[in-house]
């Protein structure tokens, strides 16, 4: 089986995050970067998938040179193949030029079975390239997946449980399929000090435009069909009020306090 996971390198937000207020991005500058937080849980589904069927992995990533450290941490727990799609056509790429370039990097793999995203990024956040993945690529595409059930790759069918309010669904769908996983499907492992040695001595590819087929027409900033026009961060709170007295007292306070907001009558 041939399995595909798309990992993007991100600000690591633990940090504090800096805005480019006139460029309307996250301003990258001097902050670490990290594996996307949610691609931990589709890089170890992957691995599970690789371990209980047989497959081979191709870990993928668009991103500048740096990504290629994400890729690296992707070797060291085993994937088998890597890939980073790099050109300076693809800067400022928006969501569906990301799917585009991704979607043809997976081409390019050829004849991937299960594709595993993450649900969202934890820096651009929209949540759509998996979607839009599956939609270039003519792939089912199942959202939201807390387990994978079973996959028959002879059969070319898939069985996943979606997280659903209050509940979860149990849906079958034909492969080649794209899965976007939540969080907590699984415990993503880390590397050991073997697998780290052995990944920093393998070559890591770099595929462009040219090597993907990729019209540049349709990528970058010209090439994005959405623009971020305005961005803006919410004010600093005020300081808060700590109420001193017996505790009738401060409920009375709170009580007068609150009819004056007008939040209770
Ligand atoms: C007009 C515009 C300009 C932009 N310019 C830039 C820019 O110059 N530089 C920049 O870094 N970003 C830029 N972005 C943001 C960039 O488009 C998004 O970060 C990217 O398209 C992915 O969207 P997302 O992060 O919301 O992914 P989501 O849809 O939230 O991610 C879902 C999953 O898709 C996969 N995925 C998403 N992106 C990648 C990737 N790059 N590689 C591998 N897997 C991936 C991961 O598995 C991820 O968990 C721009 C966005 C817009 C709208």
């Amino acid at each position: 089986m041939k399995i595909a996971v798309c990992l993007k390198q991100v600000p690591d937000t633990e940090a504090e995050v800096k805005w480019d207020i006139p460029k309307g991005t996250l301003s990258r500058d001097g902050m670490d970067s990290i594996t996307n937080p949610f691609d931990e849980f589709a890089l170890e589904e992957a691995l599970l998938t690789k371990e209980n069927y047989d497959g081979e992995i191709i870990a993928i990533s668009m991103g500048p040179e740096g990504a290629k450290d994400v890729l690296r941490n992707a070797l060291a727990l085993t994937v088998d193949e890597t890939a980073l799609c790099c050109d300076d056509a693809f800067a400022g790429s928006d969501t569906y030029a990301t799917a585009y370039v991704l979607a043809s990097a997976i081409k390019k793999a050829g004849d991937v079975d299960v594709v595993f995203c993450g649900k969202q990024s934890t820096d651009g956040n929209t949540g759509v390239v998996g979607a839009e993945l599956a939609a270039i690529l003519g792939f089912s595409q199942l959202t939201q997946v807390g387990k994978v059930r079973s996959i028959d790759a002879g059969a070319k069918k898939i069985v996943v449980e979606r997280a659903v309010e209050g509940g979860i669904e149990v849906v079958e769908a034909k492969l080649p399929a794209v899965v976007s996983v939540i969080k907590g499907i699984n415990e993503p492992r880390l590397p050991n000090l073997m697998g780290i040695r052995k990944a920093s001595k393998i070559d890591i590819p770099q595929w462009s435009a040219g090597d993907l087929g990729v019209d540049t027409g349709k990528v970058g900033a010209a090439g994005a069909s959405t623009k971020v026009v305005e961005i803006a961060v919410p004010p600093p709170r005020g300081a808060g009020e700590i109420l001193k007295g017996e505790l009738e007292e401060v409920a009375n306070m709170i009580t007068d306090k609150l009819i004056d907001l007008k939040v209770i009558k």
